[in-house]
């Protein structure tokens, strides 16, 4: 468990769209309180860490592509039997927010079985926009995807400590400005380790390759690089690291990284 004055990410999945076997798709815990996207099963993954799903403050969301928001009915469902939805804020893009945690409730009938129910406590961010918490300023900006999206870059008040995430995005050059100098950027490489192939990427992602070229034009300190297919884990580093001088990891699951 962190200590007050740390900033500790936990990967919950670092998978691609449909998880390998035992993993979950992309998904992770900032000092076990604010969950980034649920991923596939964000309760059962925090309950096997000792994590009671209750005790999150923030879920934020980098964009509405079902593998990011899947688990949400689950873990909605969690909070409404425990009594601890008005715990929690859903922060996620402005387009989606409201509609989706709507018809996720929907989908749980929630005005059929909880005609008490308060309506959860959300912060829709326009791409660009800012947001503080006790613990953090972040700040946002739009990434390059089908859907809108936001990458995020977190200052921690209390520890000093500074990491940038990206979400979904095809090789972004305004992503480069927004997470410049930040010690850690964590970036999707959900095609593998050659940059996506501009002829044949609708979905708009990234391969480990463009995830270091805005890495070094960024002069982060370090890369980690998640969201892809867990079999290429050490290509994707090894491609990343031949143009990226720092170091560029795939982060173990799981394992608790102290900023
Ligand atoms: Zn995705
Ligand atoms: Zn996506």
């Amino acid at each position: 468990m962190s200590t007050p004055h740390q900033t500790t990410l936990t990967f919950l999945g670092t998978s691609t769209a449909t998880p390998d076997l035992g993993s979950d798709t992309a998904s992770f815990l900032i000092n076990n309180k604010y969950l980034v996207d649920t991923g596939w099963c964000s309760v059962t993954n925090l309950r096997n860490l000792g994590i009671n799903p209750s005790d999150l403050e923030y879920v934020f969301f980098t964009h509405f592509h079902h593998d990011h928001y899947l688990s949400l009915p689950s873990l909605l469902f969690y909070l409404i039997s425990k009594k601890s939805l008005s715990n929690v804020t859903f922060i996620g893009p402005v387009d989606d927010l409201e509609p989706v945690i709507q018809r996720a409730l929907d989908f749980l009938q929630a005005k059929r079985f909880w005609k008490d129910l308060q309506f959860p406590k959300l912060v829709p961010l326009t791409p660009g926009e800012s947001y503080e918490t006790d613990q953090f300023k972040i700040t946002t900006c739009p990434t390059l995807h089908p859907v809108q999206g936001l990458c995020y870059r977190f200052y921690d008040h209390l520890s000093g400590k500074e990491f940038s995430f990206t979400g979904d995005t095809a090789y972004f050059p305004p992503i480069i400005e927004h997470v410049k100098g930040t010690p850690l950027l964590i970036h999707e490489a959900s095609v593998g380790a050659a940059a996506a192939n501009p002829e044949n990427n609708s979905y708009l992602h990234s391969g480990a390759v463009d995830a270091a070229k805005i890495a070094k034009l960024a002069e982060v300190g370090q890369l980690m690089l998640i969201h892809g297919p867990l079999g290429k884990a050490s290509e994707c580093v090894k491609a990343a690291s031949d143009i990226f001088p720092n170091p560029v990891i795939w982060p173990e699951e799981r394992k608790p990284y102290i900023l």
